[in-house]
């Protein structure tokens, strides 16, 4: 197995190092062949050495491996001439055609969280909708006129709405049996709208599962009183983005927030959270996000290899983060005292542990 390893700015190397050794030490634990990591640049290493924020070299090399884990970037604080290009991820995730973001959220024994009994998965469609930066096939869908005028295109498709749609009903298929939609149709109803109805048609392949639909204002409010009712959302792109974070905190703190990128074919492991420049480079950063990402990593591979090596190093990886926090050990921004590699040490001594 060869995956790729881009440390990207802030936390990124901190965090990219810590779920690259709790994956060696799980991978091994369950028997399996070691990874074959391969490290590519992205972000401000990647413009000192080839001018690029993602320098044609990474995304030719990300052509080879299996899959990857990708670090946060803070394109924000990039030099103006690199600022105005698709944020890097954007740009993966559009040339790789990653079109599902799922991004599950739940509360951990030993963690203080806002909603003690959080358990969900949000669905992100991951490739139109709001994100005007790579939501065009040429171009952006955000423009400027004039000095004062400033417009973006929201770009809705049945396709992408279809795919989405398949992805959160067969999650759901495989957890409670509950899917919600969210979407904003009584002000956007036609680009909500289809997105909305698509989902109620593809619904009709998954009788098993209950779905209903919620404004995504709703959602927001619902999410901080009730967070426990949801299983799985789907969601258009940016409403995916915000609802996520809250989500995150929501369960104690966006360092938990995992992700994956993916499509049937390409992989990603992305954690929710960015660069975090004001705590980077502190050995303070939480890597439990990362890590319970590279775990969805593993699990997407091993299900489509049928490698149950993998399928077993996901769930090490897993059970292993859960027992740390559940023994009192956890990173400050959850109201912890361990370094990013204290903690990672203890999540890789439990991974061992049957
Ligand atoms: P982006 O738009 O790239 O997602 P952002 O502007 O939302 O980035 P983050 O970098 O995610 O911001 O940081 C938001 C807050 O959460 C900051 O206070 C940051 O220090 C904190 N934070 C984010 N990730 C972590 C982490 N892994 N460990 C500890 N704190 C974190």
């Amino acid at each position: 197995m060869r995956l790729g390893l881009i440390d990207g700015d802030g936390i990124g190397p901190e965090v990219v190092r810590a779920a690259r050794q709790v994956v060696d030490e799980a991978v091994s634990a369950a028997g399996g062949a070691p990874i074959d990591w391969v490290p590519l640049l992205m972000g401000h290493r990647a413009i000192e050495e080839h001018s690029d924020p993602l320098p044609e070299s990474t995304l030719t090399a990300l052509d080879g491996v299996d899959a990857w884990i990708l670090g946060p970037h803070d394109n924000a604080a990039y030099p103006a001439e690199h600022r105005t290009a698709v944020a890097p991820g954007g740009a993966i995730r559009k040339r790789f055609g990653l079109y599902a973001n799922i991004r599950p959220a739940r509360a951990f024994t030993g963690i203080r969280a806002t909603a003690p009994k959080i358990d969900l998965v949000i669905v992100r469609e991951n490739s139109e909708g709001f994100y005007a930066d790579r939501n065009m096939f040429a171009g952006s869908g955000e423009f400027r006129p004039t000095e004062d005028v400033a417009m973006m295109v929201g770009v809705v498709t049945r396709q992408a709405c279809e795919r989405i749609a398949h992805e959160a009903f067969r999650l759901a298929s495989a957890r409670r049996k509950r899917l919600t939609i969210v979407h904003k149709a009584n002000v956007l109803p036609m680009t909500m709208g289809l997105f909305r109805d698509v989902c109620y048609e593809i619904a009709h392949a998954y009788p098993g599962v209950e779905v209903t639909d919620e404004h995504v204002d709703a959602t927001a409010a619902h999410l901080v009183r009730a967070a426990a009712d949801y299983d799985v959302l789907v969601t258009e792109n940016l409403f995916g983005d915000i609802l996520s974070d809250l989500a995150g905190e929501l369960s104690g703190s966006l360092g938990l927030a995992a992700s994956l990128n993916c499509s049937a074919t390409h992989a990603m492991a992305q954690a929710v959270h960015g660069a975090a420049p004001t705590i980077a480079g502190h050995n303070r950063a939480n890597p439990a996000a990362l890590q319970l990402s590279s775990a969805m990593l593993l699990r997407w591979l091993g299900t489509r290899d049928s490698k149950s090596t993998l399928l077993h190093a996901a769930e090490r990886v897993e059970r292993a983060v859960a027992a740390t926090f559940e023994a009192g050990i956890a990173t400050a921004d959850l109201g912890g005292l361990a370094s990013t590699s204290e903690f990672t040490e203890q999540v890789c001594a439990r991974v061992h542990r049957r």
